[in-house]
C-alpha cells in the first residue's frame, strides 16, 4: 500500500470513528523534570516530576478518549534536556505541544494556575525564538486562554492569568505551544491539591477540556508558510487536500496527485478527447488513439488509489505510459508537464472561441521556443497562471512543489 493510500483509509477509518473529526489531531504532551532533575519540591515533599508525570498520563488518558492521538516526550523518569524535548516534538510532525509544569515561589504564599506561551509582542533578547514560533504568538496564546479557562474552572485555582515567556520550550517549536503551571507547590493549599490524586484527575480534565476547546488551524505545517493564503482558500474550495491536518507544502507533487486536482478543477467525465494532433511527447499528450483496448500498466493495479483516475485521463488521451510499460504515477511531475497538461485541459474545456491566442514572446533563457512545453509555458505566462523561477529562467525540468500548485490553481480560480 502506499503511503498516500494507507493515509487516506487511516482517514477514512478515523472518520468512522469520530464522525465530527476527519482525522485525529496530533499532540505532544510534556511531563516537567523527570530522573536526576526532580523540578520544584512541595512543602509537603512531593516532588514536582512525580506530580507532572502523574497529571500528563491522565492527560493523555482523556485525550485518547476524546480521540486525539498523542505522543509524550519523556515515557519514564528519566532524564531529558529542553533542547531533546524540543527536537524530538519537532519531529512529530504533531499539532500543538503542552507542557505540564508545577509552580514554586519563594514567599511560600503565591498560589494559583497560570500558563506559559511565548509572545512575539515581548521578545526577550538573551532568549531569542525560533523564527516560527515568533509567527504563532497568536495561536499559541489562543491554546493558552483555552487551557488555563478550563483548567480553573475546573478545579477552582485562583487565575494567575496567561504569561508571556521565554521559558525554552515555549519559545524553540515549530507548532503552537503553551506549558502549564497547575498550582504552587510551594504554598500550603496548592500543594495539599496538587497531593491529591482526585484534584489531579480533575486537573487532567481541565487540561484536556482546554485542548479540546481549542481549533488547531488548518495544515500545521503551512502557519508560517509563503503559500498559506492560496492553500487554505484551495483547501476551502475543495481543490486541494492534505495528509490530516498537513499540506506537505515543499514536496514534489506526484503525477498522480496531479490528476486527480486535474479531474477535480476541469472535471474529466464530462470532457471530450481532442484528436487534433498534437506534438507526441513522452508519456503526455498522444492525440486521438484508434486502439481503445483496456491497457494496464504494470506500476499502476487497479487498487491503486489513483488507478480510476489514471483511466479516466487515458479517456482524454492525456497520458501514454513509458515504453517500459509504466506509468509511474508516485513519480514527481514536473513544472514543464504541468504547464503543458494544464494548458492542453484549458484548451479542451474552452469553448471554440475562445481558444484564439495571442502569440506570447519568449522571455525565458530556459524555454526556447522549439521546446515541447514552450507554447503551454507561455500561454499560461501569458494569462498571468504562473511565473518563471525568475524573469529569466523557468525551470521546465524541475519538479513542482504542492505549493506551487496550489498557487497555480488559486490563479486560476481568481482569474
Ligand atoms: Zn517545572
Amino acid at each position: 500500500m502506499t503511503l498516500l493510500k494507507r493515509l487516506v483509509l487511516f482517514t477514512f477509518l478515523l472518520t468512522l470513528a469520530f464522525p465530527y473529526q476527519a482525522f485525529a489531531y496530533k499532540i505532544v504532551l510534556d511531563a516537567g523534570h523527570g530522573g536526576s532533575d526532580p523540578g520544584a519540591i512541595g512543602v509537603n515533599g512531593l516532588r514536582e516530576k512525580d506530580v507532572n508525570w502523574d497529571i500528563t498520563q491522565k492527560v493523555r488518558d482523556e485525550l485518547k478518549a476524546l480521540g486525539y492521538e498523542v505522543v509524550l516526550t519523556r515515557k519514564d523518569d528519566s532524564y531529558w534536556a529542553l533542547a531533546q524535548r524540543v527536537e524530538f516534538t519537532n519531529a512529530q510532525q504533531a499539532d500543538l505541544f503542552v507542557s505540564i509544569h508545577a509552580n514554586a515561589h519563594p514567599d511560600g504564599k503565591t498560589n494559583g494556575s497560570m500558563v506559559l506561551y511565548y509572545d512575539n509582542a515581548y521578545p526577550q533578547e538573551d532568549y531569542p525564538a525560533s523564527e516560527t514560533m515568533k509567527q504563532l504568538t497568536p495561536y499559541s496564546k489562543d491554546l493558552a486562554q483555552h487551557v488555563l479557562d478550563s483548567l480553573v474552572a475546573a478545579v477552582g485555582t485562583k487565575n494567575l492569568g496567561l504569561v508571556p515567556s521565554a521559558v525554552y520550550v515555549a519559545r524553540m517549536g515549530t507548532i503552537p505551544s503553551i506549558l502549564v503551571e497547575t498550582a504552587f507547590l510551594s504554598q500550603s493549599s496548592d500543594a495539599a491539591l496538587l497531593a491529591s490524586d482526585a484534584v489531579r484527575a480533575k486537573m487532567a480534565k481541565g487540561i484536556a477540556n482546554g485542548i479540546a476547546a481549542y481549533a488547531p488551524p488548518l495544515f500545521t505545517d503551512t502557519l508560517t508558510h509563503w503559500a498559506r493564503e492560496a492553500i487554505v482558500r484551495m483547501q476551502n474550495k475543495g481543490v486541494i487536500e492534505g495528509m490530516g491536518n498537513r499540506y506537505e507544502p515543499d514536496r514534489a507533487l506526484t503525477r498522480a496527485e496531479f490528476l486527480t486536482l486535474m479531474d477535480r478543477v476541469f472535471s474529466f467525465s464530462e470532457m471530450k478527447a481532442s484528436c487534433e494532433p498534437s506534438g507526441t511527447v513522452t508519456s503526455l499528450v498522444y492525440g486521438c488513439q484508434a486502439d481503445d483496448a483496456e491497457q494496464s500498466y504494470k506500476d499502476l493495479p487497479t487498487s491503486h488509489w489513483a488507478s480510476p483516475v489514471f483511466a479516466k485521463a487515458k479517456k482524454l488521451n492525456l497520458l501514454q505510459g513509458y515504453s517500459d510499460g509504466t506509468i509511474r504515477p508516485n513519480q514527481a511531475i514536473t513544472r514543464g508537464e504541468v504547464a503543458y497538461l494544464f494548458d492542453h485541459l484549458l484548451q479542451l474545456s474552452a469553448t471554440a472561441n475562445s481558444r484564439q491566442q495571442a502569440a506570447p514572446q519568449p522571455s525565458f533563457d530556459d524555454v526556447p521556443s522549439s521546446l515541447w512545453s514552450a507554447k503551454a509555458i507561455y500561454a499560461l505566462q501569458y494569462k498571468g497562471l504562473i511565473n518563471g523561477i525568475t524573469d529569466t529562467s523557468f525551470k521546465p525540468d524541475q519538479t513542482i512543489t504542492r505549493a506551487e500548485m496550489a498557487t497555480l490553481l488559486n490563479r486560476y480560480y481568481v482569474k
